[in-house]
């Protein structure tokens, strides 16, 4: 039968040589970032269209930068980025388990197993492993949480860093933690800084802006007062910009100019009349306003970026309007205290509301250094948000995964059918995180991962993992080698996710293009 006119512009492909075309993209794709996994993985350096370099070792941020077209390594890297926006962690896990599980299946397929059956049981793999999650989960102390946000920077910069990005992270994410312990990451803002060591990041309570106010005449501390936040500015040209002006008489200029001043001056009275002791402006602040402002006790900033308005809106409780000619006691925000203070010689205007806000100061030696501390504060801060939300961690170093198939093994054995044969595949597949691990640390993996899988049954514990330093199997609670659950949990949700959706599709409709095919992994499939 010929090909419906439909699809007379695409290329088809399906049956056994399409799936086998996407697991390769899929194990491609995995294997591209399969070395940066761990505190041992190697660095990637990248470089752009326009040969600027970036040197990461962070899986997500490479996924991101390089620019594939297959379709199948897309929703690899969508699975990455997904883990990214609500883990924050565990983005080269993802793909590397995402991978792994379609090359096992892959195995089943060419023993005749039908790809649906394979799905199937992965969905009841990873259902069963979600359970047995709350088994092996454990809750964390206050020291323990400071391992975890540390190991969650293995591999990026040296240890005294990553002390540091911990300990910061952890601050400013309990300064902004409600009582119910939630915490929302938009209240946390990141300043970074070149010049200055990592070691003298802090974070600090309250919202700061890198501004100073705009008269020194004007209050350095306001405490308890209202904020007017305006999305616009406080300037004359905002009514004579389609002016022309005919003067014909001496003073006419004059008076025009002293109606603008009082223009300005009726808005500055109507912040008055309303109490307003702060004032926040995107745009600018006329000069001429600028000591009726501060004979009145306003404290006035101008050019403040939309997404500093955006946070002290959040802060203080109120919302952005267009002009101070459209306020009313609705727009008013209220705040503790607005302070202006120097910090090691840079101007700081430092606003405490009702709601709580944090400020990370990140400090890194150059511009180049300055962008993988600041990925290494985004991860660090979702790490830490997780780990005040939730509080339970399980051991890393490949041992919760271990731990997890071996459980997976036991259940196989009471599924029959081919099923069972799929499960025992899913199972091989979550171990590919203790083999990557060794194979990165240059540590034989298949030894590694066997001694692992020995000692942890024969000392009953879940907790034995890789210790990369010596190379053998030890108690990752010992070594503080810890993520948190939520972490694990998505990077097995998302992985199995993306493997069964490629496992589901059975025919491959190309619009007629070149589509680029990532190369194939050296060692094959
Ligand atoms: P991801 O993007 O998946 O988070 P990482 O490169 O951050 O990838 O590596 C995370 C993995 O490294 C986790 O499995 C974690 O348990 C493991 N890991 C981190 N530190 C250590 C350590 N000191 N010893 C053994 N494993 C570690
Ligand atoms: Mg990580």
């Amino acid at each position: 039968m010929s090909e419906a006119p439909i699809l007379k512009d695409t290329t088809r492909s399906s049956g056994r040589e399409a799936l086998q075309k996407k697991i390769q993209a899929a194990m491609a794709l995995a294997s591209a970032i399969r070395s940066t996994l761990g505190p041992k993985g190697l660095d990637k350096l990248l470089i752009d269209d326009e040969g600027r370099t970036l040197v990461t070792n962070d899986g997500v941020t490479v996924l991101e930068t390089a620019k594939v077209e297959h379709p199948i390594a897309k929703m690899m890297i969508n699975a990455s980025s997904t883990q990214d926006r609500i883990a924050k962690d565990g983005t080269t896990s993802t793909v590397i388990l995402a991978g792994e599980m379609l090359q096992n299946a892959w195995q089943l397929i060419l023993q005749g197993i039908h790809p649906s059956t394979v799905a199937r049981g992965y969905r009841k793999s990873e259902q069963y492993i979600l359970q047995c999650m709350s088994e092996i989960k454990f809750e964390a102390n206050e020291n323990i949480k400071n391992s975890v946000v540390k190991t969650s920077l293995a591999g990026k910069g040296h240890s005294s860093m990553q002390e540091t990005i911990a300990r910061v992270s952890l601050d400013a994410v309990r300064m902004v933690a409600e009582q119910d312990s939630t915490v929302d990451l938009s209240k946390i803002k990141l300043i970074s800084q070149t010049g200055g060591r990592v070691e003298d990041s802090k974070a600090f309570r309250g919202l700061m802006i890198p501004k100073k106010r705009i008269s020194s005449n004007m209050m350095k501390t306001v405490k308890h007062g209202k904020i007017v936040l305006v999305d616009g500015g406080l300037e004359k040209s905002n009514v004579a910009t389609d002016l022309k002006l005919n003067v014909t008489t001496v003073g006419v200029l004059e008076s025009f100019r002293q109606e603008e001043r009082n223009m300005l001056k009726r808005q500055v009275d109507k912040l008055i009349k309303n109490n307003v002791t702060v004032l926040a402006c995107r745009e600018s602040i006329d000069d001429d306003i600028k000591n009726y402002l501060a004979e009145n006790g306003i404290q006035a900033f101008r050019r403040v970026a939309r997404s500093d308005l955006n946070m002290l809106a959040r802060v203080c409780n109120t919302n952005l309007i267009n002009s101070i000619d459209a306020l009313t006691t609705n727009d008013l925000g209220s705040f503790i205290s607005s302070e202006n203070t120097t910090i090691d010689g840079k101007d700081f205007w430092i606003i405490k509301g009702d709601g709580n806000a944090a400020t990370i100061i990140a400090k890194a030696s150059t511009a180049d250094f300055v962008s993988e501390v600041e990925r290494c504060f985004d991860d660090s801060i979702g790490v830490s948000i997780h780990l005040v939300e939730d509080g339970f961690v399980v051991c890393g170093g490949g041992a919760s995964y271990v731990a997890l198939a071996r459980r997976l093994r036991r259940y196989a054995e009471t599924i029959p059918g081919r099923e069972q044969l799929a499960i025992e595949a899913y199972a091989d597949a979550i171990e590919v995180i203790v083999r990557v691990l060794a194979e990165n640390a240059g540590i034989d993996p298949i030894t590694t991962l066997l001694d692992v899988v020995a000692k942890q049954t024969n000392n009953d514990s879940d907790y034995i993992g890789i210790n990369l330093s010596t190379g053998r199997p030890s108690d990752m609670v010992e070594l503080g080698v810890l993520e948190p659950q939520g972490i694990v949990k998505q990077a097995i949700i998302g992985a199995t996710e993306v493997a069964i959706s490629v496992l589901r599709i059975d025919d491959v409709l190309w619009a007629k293009q070149e589509m680029q095919m990532p190369d194939m992994p050296e060692d094959g499939m």
